[in-house]
């Protein structure tokens, strides 16, 4: 019902374009493709947002929380022992010491107090990995609202730590059996109940995709990681770095640093998705990399599909990166060429996880160690004195059970 494949739907295209002017446009990427019932409701709630997001109460109110509830500023980190392996001047944007363990909480914060300030009373989401569906239930508790969290079944076996999290913060969780059981369907089965539900639900989205406004309200919510890190970076280092880096999944993390330093041209730009291979084709399941131009959950992006036109399913050690597309705005950085976005496979990443742990004490998230697996490959082309700033988006906990699946390890290994 709301994924289309890319050929085919010309017609579509032009009559809602016409409808909505350049809302939610990067160059030719995102829009509104959705069904009709959905569009006053993301009106709503981008005549909210633009209401709210700048008002003094709500920039206070959620300055707090952001403070006080989810701990920042994250620090800025100088990984000595893991830059030697690099050959650079490595520092760590410390998202995974937020609440909650990751940069998540940023966006849920937010848009949960955008529904509490638009009187909404109940909250859905979708989650892939768990990590939004915790950082959602979190503060469903903390706003004391009704929380739904759709979640495919797939996921919900991969990740039953957060599943269980999710419900000790008193959400509930909602099982989607349908294609692939995972993110994608998850966000198909929200969509779906919102439809119906739409006079006291706020649609809690989780990336900085999907249809407009939600990439530029998710983006909004994500700017505290490249504002911090731009000040952190003059005060600590004395100067800009020379290169930002970031994994992308839907691109939220990402688009928070990158936004802090897309205007120093002098700055490289780097996002690092996940090279899990595809079950049906053996492709690559990168979608910036590897994907053409469609529609998915309501915008136009790059996305994994086949020559038909069917959207493909990714596959990739970590289910947060599993999402067969992409934020609109990564997809005007990738053709402007502001941003470069390659791909890191599963056992580089695996590999990039365990030096992390073993160089710093610091177990990296599975998403956020594509980052570190991108850097760690450039070694030898990197100058000594260059610097980079690697986003780590989240802490590994809850992948330990993966990484001993796929590394099996016994106690006396040295
Ligand atoms: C969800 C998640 C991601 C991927 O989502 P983006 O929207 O691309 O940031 C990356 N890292 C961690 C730790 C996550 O939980």
């Amino acid at each position: 019902m709301f994924s289309m494949p890319a050929s085919g739907i010309e017609n579509q295209i032009s009559r809602i374009e016409e409808n909505m002017k350049h809302k939610g446009r990067f160059g030719d990427y995102g829009g509104f493709y959705v069904p009709e019932v959905l569009i006053p409701v993301l009106e709503e709630l981008e005549e909210a947002f633009y209401r709210f997001y700048q008002d003094e109460q709500f920039v206070a109110d959620l300055a707090r929380l952001y403070k006080d509830y989810a701990g920042r500023p994250s620090p800025l980190y100088y990984a000595g022992r893991f830059s030697e392996h690099v050959g650079c001047k490595v520092y760590l944007k410390r998202e995974d010491l937020l609440h909650g363990g990751a940069h998540k909480v940023n966006n849920t914060l937010g848009q949960g107090l955008l529904a509490k300030y638009m009187g909404k009373t109940k909250i859905i989401a979708e989650t892939g990995a768990g990590q939004h569906g915790l950082a959602t239930a979190m503060i469903g508790a903390l706003f004391g609202m009704d929380t739904k969290i759709f979640m495919g079944v797939t996921d919900i076996e991969r990740q039953s730590v957060n599943v269980h999290k999710m419900k000790l913060c008193g959400a509930e969780v909602i099982g989607v059996e349908g294609g692939s059981g995972t993110l994608k369907d998850a966000i198909n089965d929200a969509l779906r109940y919102w439809t119906a539900n739409v006079t006291d639900t706020f649609y809690l989205f989780g990336s900085a995709c999907g249809p407009h406004p939600y990439p530029t309200i998710v983006k909004h919510f994500q700017t505290p990681i490249g504002k911090e890190a731009r000040r952190q970076s003059l005060d600590i280092i004395g100067r800009l770095p020379d290169m930002v880096v970031a994994c992308v999944g839907g691109g939220s993390n990402a688009i928070g640093i990158f936004s802090g330093f897309v205007d120093d041209k002098d700055v490289r730009i780097v996002g690092v998705e996940a090279g899990g291979r595809s079950v049906s084709s053996g492709l690559h399941a990168a979608t910036l990399v590897a994907g053409k131009v469609g529609i998915l959950h309501g915008a136009k992006a790059y996305l994994l599909q086949d020559e038909e036109g069917q959207v493909h399913d990714t596959e990739s050690v970590s289910a947060g990166l599993d999402y067969p597309s992409v934020g609109p705005e990564h997809c005007l950085l990738k053709d402007t060429g502001r941003a470069e976005y390659v791909a890191a496979e599963d056992e580089e990443v695996l590999d990039a996880f365990s030096l992390l742990c073993r160089c710093e004490g610091i177990l990296p998230a599975l998403e956020s160690s594509h980052a570190l697996a991108w850097l760690l490959r450039q070694k030898g082309k990197l100058d000594p004195e260059q610097v980079v700033i690697v986003n780590l988006s989240g802490r590994g906990d809850k992948d330990v059970g993966i990484v001993e699946e796929h590394r099996p390890m016994n106690v006396d290994d040295k």
